[in-house]
């Protein structure tokens, strides 16, 4: 073994020192001798210049597959990684005669072809006295571990920067350790130096009090917390809203060492939501003054009514006033009382009409259902004569108030009541059919509301279909009063469908939670008779 080579050897000495030093030597060679046979790590030695293999321990089976006798001989530069092999030529000078030692990672290749990654600590072996170079010894380990981790670890932040989502660490005391570009970016934190940065710089006051008062008490609790919250935006001066995904992070004593926060920009999301929401309620209330348009020429009649007894009872006033001799003032009386109510129920229909084509701020309150059905069935009765349908309610005495914005219940109430009615018109015809309003209470604190009719049913096709924008099979219609009043249902988180009557005719119903707590009854489903 040349293994003692490399240690310089004490000049001139004594024949005492010289045995004592043989022994030493003879003792130290034969356990380095065991150490490298059983280390795992991979020990060699090499020809300087070709760098062949003149000995290596066991562990090269288990590292590269070879056997110890197999690899004897072989060229180092035969195994490098094509890749690897211009680069350590480079180097080995460095290896041979500067340095000394030198500690390199390359990939070398396998009995069985593949390559492995192995880290190796080279070191000259020098002829003391002449300095001349001998052998090269060299201790290989697998890296193949590190290096992989190594790659997935680099390939993880190049993911973590480039990812849209805001992403930072943060250490327990809420030192920040590392912002994503996209954090960077939109929170305006350019800080080069992180080290200053704390938690509560990426956060509005009230999204600090949620973070330190719910979020990180549940993370360490559950070890992870998820929830809307806004974080304080420098570059835009203004809050966002984010959905944050916070982890605790523990080593292995159970400690917390960092949390992580990876945050969604909901600006995008909420601000599209806000113009849906504008845009229904526009739409909501252009197909409002629709209905209200389609009811003109019913309440046109109503309004007629009035004002021709007003002028009647005028006329009868001016007739007597020419007469002789003139009525008394109490006689004038009661004419001109009944012109008073006469003009008040005008003002009063006009009232109703300006009530059902307003625009509000939605409010979900208690309604009682039995006054705003009959309110309406009031407002449609002159569409319904002109139809020459029946119209009715049949609500049970005992009915909990529904949870809804006023205006909405109406408008979905009055889609579905002109539906009915057109779909029941017959002005020709004597016997009128029937529309009528009925409601129940159902389990899981709900009412269901049902509008049904006596006209020919739902289409044999999809019934889905109807509920779809713009699909109509009236000449003259727009196809959204269904769409919109099933949205309109869904936002109070209950449900529209349409089923076929087993006696002829559809109904349409839909769900609105009652402010009365679940009664324990089943909820009702869906049924085909009503
Ligand atoms: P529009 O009334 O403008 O057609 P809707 O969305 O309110 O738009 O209705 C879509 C279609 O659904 C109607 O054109 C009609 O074919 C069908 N429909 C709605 N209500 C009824 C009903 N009560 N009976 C039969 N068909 C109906």
């Amino acid at each position: 073994m040349l293994l003692s080579q490399s240690e310089p050897m004490p000049d001139h000495p004594t024949p005492q020192q010289g045995r004592a030093a043989l022994t030493d030597d003879a003792e130290r060679n034969r356990l380095l001798a065991e150490m490298a046979e059983q280390s795992t790590d991979m020990i060699s030695r090499h020809t300087p210049g070709d760098w062949r293999f003149i000995y290596a321990s066991p562990a090269v089976t288990h590292l590269l597959g070879y056997s110890v006798e197999e690899i004897i001989g072989l060229s180092a530069y035969d195994l490098y990684h094509p890749d690897d092999v211009e680069d350590f030529k480079k180097r080995a000078p460095s290896v041979s005669y500067e340095r000394g030692l030198y500690t390199h990672t390359y990939r070398f290749r396998c009995k069985d072809g593949h390559y492995t990654w192995l880290e190796s600590t080279s070191r000259s072996l020098r002829d003391a006295d002449t300095g001349e170079l001998i052998e090269i010894l060299v201790v290989s380990r697998d890296a193949s571990r590190r290096i992989k981790a190594e790659q997935a670890n680099r390939r993880m932040a190049r993911v973590l920067e480039i990812s849209s989502d805001l992403v930072c660490f943060a250490n327990p005391d809420g030192h920040i350790t590392y912002l994503n570009e996209a954090a960077r970016q939109t929170l305006g934190c350019e800080h080069p130096e992180l080290t200053d940065l704390q938690l509560g710089a990426l956060f509005p006051a009230h999204g600090y009090q949620q973070l330190t008062g719910q979020a990180l008490p549940a993370a360490g609790e559950q070890g992870r917390w998820r929830g809307e919250i806004e974080l304080w935006s420098q570059a835009r001066q203004r809050p966002i809203p984010v959905m944050l995904e916070l982890l605790a992070h523990r080593s292995l004593d159970g400690r917390i060492d960092y949390y992580s926060l990876v945050a969604r920009d909901l600006s995008g999301q909420k601000a599209a939501e806000a113009a849906q929401r504008q845009h229904q309620a526009e739409l909501s209330h252009a197909t409002r003054l629709i209905s209200i348009g389609e009811m003109a020429s019913g309440l046109a009649h109503e309004l007629n009514q009035p004002l021709t007894a007003i002028n009647n009872y005028v006329q009868g006033i001016l007739r007597r006033i020419d007469l002789q001799p003139p009525p008394t003032l109490d006689e004038l009386r009661p004419p001109l009382e009944r012109i008073g109510r006469t003009s008040l129920r005008s003002g009063e229909i006009i009232h109703r009409m300006m009530d059902f084509a307003r625009k509000s701020e939605p409010q979900r309150l208690p309604q009682p259902l039995p006054a705003i059905v009959d309110e309406l069935l009031d407002f449609c009765q002159y569409s319904a004569k002109r139809h020459n349908v029946q119209l009715s309610q049949r609500l049970p005495a005992e009915l909990p108030a529904v949870i809804a914005d006023r205006v909405q219940l109406e408008q979905v109430l009055l889609n579905l009541l002109i539906n009915a009615l057109e779909a029941c018109s017959r002005p020709e015809q004597q016997t009128p059919l029937q529309v009528w309003l009925d409601a129940s209470a159902a389990g899981n604190d709900q009412v269901i509301i049902r509008v049904c009719d006596q006209g020919p049913g739902l289409p044999d096709s999809d019934s889905e279909q109807l509920f779809e924008q713009f699909v109509t099979t009236k000449p003259e219609g727009l196809g959204l009063g269904l769409a919109i009043s099933r949205s309109l249902i869904e936002a109070h988180g209950g449900q529209l469908w349409a089923e076929n009557r087993i006696d002829g005719g559809a109904c349409f119903c839909f769900t609105l939670h009652s402010d009365q707590p679940a009664s324990g009854q089943p909820p009702e489903t869906p049924s085909q008779e009503n």
